[in-house]
């Protein structure tokens, strides 16, 4: 229900933001590449996980 602001002390406030934290996905650094990347997933940079290739990145920016 809609309750005026000043009528919500700024402990309630406080109280109910208290559980509005966002918490930071798992990430590692890839041992492959170097690069950060969520843990338990195959590499987005060069696609290995567990030491393996199981993912092939296409490389669409090369130049040549
Ligand atoms: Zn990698």
């Amino acid at each position: 229900m809609a309750v005026p602001f000043r009528r919500v002390s700024k402990m309630k406030k406080g109280m109910r933001r208290s559980h509005q934290a966002l918490s930071v996905p798992g990430m590692i650094t890839c041992p492959n590449c170097g690069e950060l990347t969520l843990a338990h997933r195959a590499c987005s940079n060069c696609g290995y996980y567990k030491g393996k290739q199981v993912v092939s990145i296409k490389t669409t920016e090369d130049a040549e």
